[in-house]
């Protein structure tokens, strides 16, 4: 790559903060002990994913039993939906249900679906208000006799929304207490009080690499009493429910990376707030025909989504990737397919709706000159993209005419 790049999709991932890498790094050839060796090798590594822990637990306000360490949230939400519903059968026999959204990661929504199909629970999958936002009376209308497991995420990965955790945290906890609630916060870390108790959440999910950290590395928050059966055999790390040899290096980026949220969270918020806003505002403006999707409010400070119509999403982001700027359509996992996001059909817009979609998300080290210059490739692309479509278009009804 000769061009500068400007990179606006840190929903996707985000680069390794170089004071995380740093720590990580003697984890790698000098620390390089297996956690679970008793030799003073091992108990090196096992101190550091240790520290590590008491990070993590003081971020989310948890005890250090509470915090187990996975390879990202998609593990920390297969053992949620899976681990739950197995330890209900080792009690129960009579089918139980769960309360998903239509929107959630598709980690959490396969996980349902295809127990769904395999004949072992009930579903159901709460659409959100037309603005993004879940309603705490529709989830709390869903709710049946063999509910076991509530799961809304935090903040959605696709339109930035913000959904009501605590509020349902707390009907839950007062009508129904022995329901197990989840949050995905994969995307609500960065930005939002993850504080547990304050949501009144049973189970938490979150990964490294969205908030500057590694690759490969997220945690499971399970409250102390829980009982989640584990899904994968082997050894007895992380309190017997995730087998595998401990990602050291990762885990200390991890706790480095979660650490570091806390110190800077207020002042970046701002920052990257009034930088997302100027961008809403600047996109609106500027280039005709287009629309935010999810609420404007109740969104996560880093967060632009606009729809432009007349215009195949894929085709502008091949188009800005090849000025150097980097964003998205829907997200990352579904942008290989050509099918229509699931998370805009879940707002109630038809497919031919939600084809112009574009997807920016900002970071902590974007600037305005960078915002500034994305919206004139931006507008330049998508009347480029509009003139074309506009022709084919007209070739097709000339076509038609002729036939006729
Ligand atoms: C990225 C993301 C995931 C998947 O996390 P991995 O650690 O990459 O597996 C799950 N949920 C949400 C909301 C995400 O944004």
């Amino acid at each position: 790559m000769t061009k500068k790049t400007i990179y606006l999709d840190h929903a996707a991932t985000t680069a390794v903060d170089k004071k995380v890498l740093q720590e990580m790094m003697p984890y790698f050839s000098d620390k390089y002990g297996n956690a679970s060796s008793l030799h003073y090798f091992g108990q090196e590594a096992s101190q550091a994913v240790e520290k590590a822990r008491i990070q993590v637990a003081k971020y989310f306000n948890a005890n250090l039993n509470e915090i187990i360490f996975t390879s990202g949230a998609t593990e920390s939400n297969n053992l949620v939906i899976k681990g739950v519903v197995k330890a209900y059968y080792k009690k129960e026999k009579k089918k139980p249900h769960i309360i998903t959204t239509a929107f959630e990661h598709h980690c959490v929504l396969n996980a349902v679906k295809n127990l769904e199909k395999e004949n072992l629970v009930e579903a159901t999958f709460i659409n959100p208000k037309k603005d993004g936002v879940i309603s705490v009376a529709d989830i709390k209308n869903a709710i049946k006799s063999n509910t076991i497991l509530i799961s809304v995420m935090y903040v959605n990965n696709e339109i930035g929304t913000v959904q009501p955790i605590a509020e349902i945290g707390k009907i839950i906890q007062k009508n129904n207490p022995k329901i197990i609630f989840h949050t995905d916060a994969t995307q609500a870390v960065n930005y939002f009080d993850c504080n547990v108790e304050k949501l009144g959440v049973d189970l938490l999910s979150m990964s490294a690499h969205k908030i500057y950290g590694p690759k490969g590395v997220g945690v499971l928050y399970i409250k102390k009493g829980l009982i989640i059966a584990k899904i994968q055999d082997g050894g007895a790390q992380e309190f017997g429910l995730r087998a595998g040899t401990i990602n050291t290096s990762g885990i200390v980026g991890l706790g480095s990376a979660i650490s570091m949220i806390k110190d800077q969270r207020t002042t970046n918020n701002e920052k990257i707030k009034k930088l997302r806003d100027y961008l809403i505002a600047k996109v609106l403006k500027e280039i005709p025909d287009s629309r935010l999707n999810g609420s404007k409010i109740k969104r996560s400070p880093n967060n632009v989504n606009v729809n432009f119509s007349r215009v195949e999403g894929e085709s502008l982001l091949m188009m800005l990737s090849s000025e150097g700027i980097f964003a998205s359509t829907g997200s990352a996992c579904s942008s290989g397919s050509l099918s229509p996001s699931h998370v805009l059909l879940s707002l109630g817009l038809k497919p031919e709706e939600t084809h112009g979609s574009l997807r920016l998300t900002l970071g902590k080290n974007t600037t305005k000159k960078e915002v500034d210059y994305a919206v004139k490739v931006i507008k330049r692309s998508v009347e480029k993209l509009r003139k074309v479509s506009g022709s084919v278009l007209k070739d097709y009804y000339k076509n038609m005419k002729h036939k006729a």
